[in-house]
Order: structure tokens, then sequence, then C-alpha cells
């Protein structure tokens, strides 16, 4: 897809998979562990599954023990907006990329320095670009 393009619902729906389609769309969860993403250490960056707006470089990914991947800050502050989610009895901070508006997980304060963010991101929300 070009990455100048912001597909509709009706185009990510044809593009993703129905996992992915439940996490960037209906905000779903995908299952701790699952994530295709959760051991990758390569070199490279994270970039939307849904619009291709980079989001996360592989130097600020971490080992949370969650089982989810991690990270410790965006791959630029503009690339990413949150909101307050208050379901399941919890009160969230979810993350979205900026550009389409796709959900990609949940923002907490016990993360790593220099930031000591946790960016908790589901795998399905992403698609990884190796470095070059
Ligand atoms: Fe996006």
């Amino acid at each position: 897809m070009n990455q100048a393009t912001i597909p509709t619902p009706d185009e990510a729906k044809a593009k993703l998979t129905p996992e992915q389609y439940n996490v960037c769309f209906l905000k779903g969860t995908e299952p701790p562990g699952s994530g295709k993403y959760l051991h990758e250490s390569a070199a490279g960056m994270y970039v939307c599954a849904v619009c291709g707006q980079e989001l996360f470089a592989s130097n600020t990914k971490f080992d949370s023990g969650t089982g989810w991947p991690s990270f410790w800050d965006p791959a630029a502050q503009a690339n990413v907006q949150t909101s307050t989610d208050s379901s399941l009895g919890m009160q969230r901070t979810e993350v979205q990329c900026s550009r389409c508006g796709s959900h990609l997980g949940h923002i907490f304060n016990d993360g790593p320095k220099p930031t000591g963010q946790r960016y908790c991101i589901n795998s399905l929300a992403l698609d990884f670009h190796p470095a070059k």
C-alpha cells in the first residue's frame, strides 16, 4: 500500500487479517505472548499496519516481561496520539497512530530510563521494516 494513502475502514478490512482488524479498529488486544514481534530483536522500524506511518524504532524496544512488544519512546512524538480509556474498569491511556487513528495499545508509567514510559503495543497493529 502507498504510504501516502490512508485506507478507508473497508480498504483496511480487506488488507488486514480479522485479528488485526479487531485490534486496530475495534481496540482489541492480542493474547499475551502471541505476537510475532514479541521476541523480534533485529534493527529496524515498526510502522502502522494500517497506514504505514513510522511508530517505533527498534532501539527503544525492551523486554517488559508482559507478553507484548514494549517500547520506551515513539519514533516521533507527533506520530502517536493518546486518549483516556476507561474500559474494563480501569483508567488507562490508549495510544493510537496519529495519522489513521488505528489502536496500537496502551502507555504506562513504569518503563525504563530515559523516559520511564512503557508503550505496550500489539504486534498485530505493527509491521516491521528491517534496517537495510
Ligand atoms: Fe496508521
